[in-house]
């Protein structure tokens, strides 16, 4: 495990933490004045390799050669010019720092580290990381990558669990889950709504489906991942050619055929890895989901959406209603989609930069 230290006098900023895979929600924006959870689990970090936060520049003041050797393939509203390597904690996972009041920029119903780092080194004063627990974001610290050094403190947590032991041992992400503002005149105000992580993965993996498409259209198996994606692959995708086939495959699942086109695959949670079988399909597309959408597409039973015939049976109580259901149709995460197709090398392809031009009119159909 490892602790973070501040660059300028030495002094430790963290619990002891190990290094998790960056998850895909990470900057994600998530309707307005809601209330979103801890990012990271306590006991974890993980790093954003890229620039993040401010300073920012707008599109217009970037060359296209710049912007290509950072691995952006299209136009974006605006680009980070910060130091890259932002290191993510939870909140509870600081030691030592204290608030600088006058970073308190952006503020709405909480700190969105606009003006930059918010937190300061209690003992030297340096300025180490900014705290984010604005509405419609998830609350997180970030260190500064220039302002902290890591330190290893132990060989606990090294080895990341094998895919076998992962599938046997974590958790699947629910895709409906109760919501909340922050703080309402009106009292709490909760609904179900459609897991932000769900819409978030969908984003990333929708910007694969397309590049794996070659401009087909693309089906994919029936159930949940039919809510997730058909929609939006109907309505980006030309109707005319033969479809190409997404298949669910990864750990626990049998090998996907042969002569399939593309897979929707499990990305480690610990390592960030994406998973490929055995004895690839050389022509298969690989499309990668967070490990815990991916189990609950792969294992979970769905709960049936009216009741069967008949009673209960003798001696069963019944104590699990189903969860309600959102009442809105599920909708991808257009941040994470743009952000996850500008950095695909295939979005040079005029079809493909068509969509991404056109994507607030798909917003205005829901799709987003
Ligand atoms: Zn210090
Ligand atoms: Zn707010």
């Amino acid at each position: 495990m490892f602790v973070f230290v501040c660059a300028g006098c030495g002094a430790r900023l963290t619990a002891p933490l190990f290094q998790v895979a960056l998850p895909v929600h990470a900057h994600q924006k998530y309707g307005n004045g809601l209330q979103l959870p801890v990012l990271m689990e306590s006991g974890t970090y993980a790093v954003e390799p890229e620039p993040w936060g401010p300073p920012w520049r707008r599109w217009e003041e970037i060359d296209p050669d710049e912007a290509a050797a950072r691995g952006i393939h299209a136009p974006v509203f605006a680009l980070s010019d910060a130091e890259p390597g932002a290191v993510v904690i939870a909140p509870g996972d600081t030691r030592g720092t204290v608030l600088i009041p006058e970073k308190g920029g952006g503020y709405c119903c909480g700190l969105d580290g606009a003006d930059g780092p918010n937190m300061a080194c209690e003992a030297c004063g340096l300025p180490v990381a900014s705290r984010i627990d604005d509405c419609s974001l998830w609350q997180a610290v970030w260190l500064a990558p220039n302002a902290v050094r890591r330190r290893r403190v132990d060989a606990v947590g090294a080895a990341p669990l094998s895919w076998a032991e992962l599938t046997a041992e974590a958790k699947g992400t629910p895709p409906f889950e109760p919501i909340t503002r922050w703080g309402s005149p009106s009292g709490p105000n909760q609904w179900w709504s459609w897991s932000p992580q769900w819409e978030a993965a969908a984003g990333r993996a929708l910007a694969h489906l397309l590049v794996a498409s070659e401009g087909r259209p693309v089906t994919v198996p029936g159930g949940l991942i039919t809510e997730m994606f058909q929609r939006a692959l109907d309505a980006l995708l030309p109707a005319g050619p033969p479809a190409r086939g997404a298949v669910l495959a990864g750990p626990g699942l049998p090998a996907p055929e042969r002569d399939a086109d593309i897979l929707l695959v499990p990305v480690h949670p610990r390592t960030g890895e994406t998973w490929a079988p055995v004895d690839p399909v050389a022509s298969a597309y690989p499309v990668p989901l967070p490990f815990g959408v991916w189990l609950w597409l792969a294992f979970s039973q769905p709960h049936l959406p009216v009741p069967a015939s008949g009673v209960m049976p003798d001696g069963v109580l019944r104590d699990d209603p189903p969860a309600p259901r959102p009442r809105y149709l599920f909708r991808v995460d257009r941040e994470v989609f743009q952000h996850t197709l500008v950095r695909l090398s295939a979005v040079r392809s005029p079809w493909l930069r068509d969509i991404l031009a056109n994507v607030t009119q798909f917003m205005y159909v829901g799709l987003f």
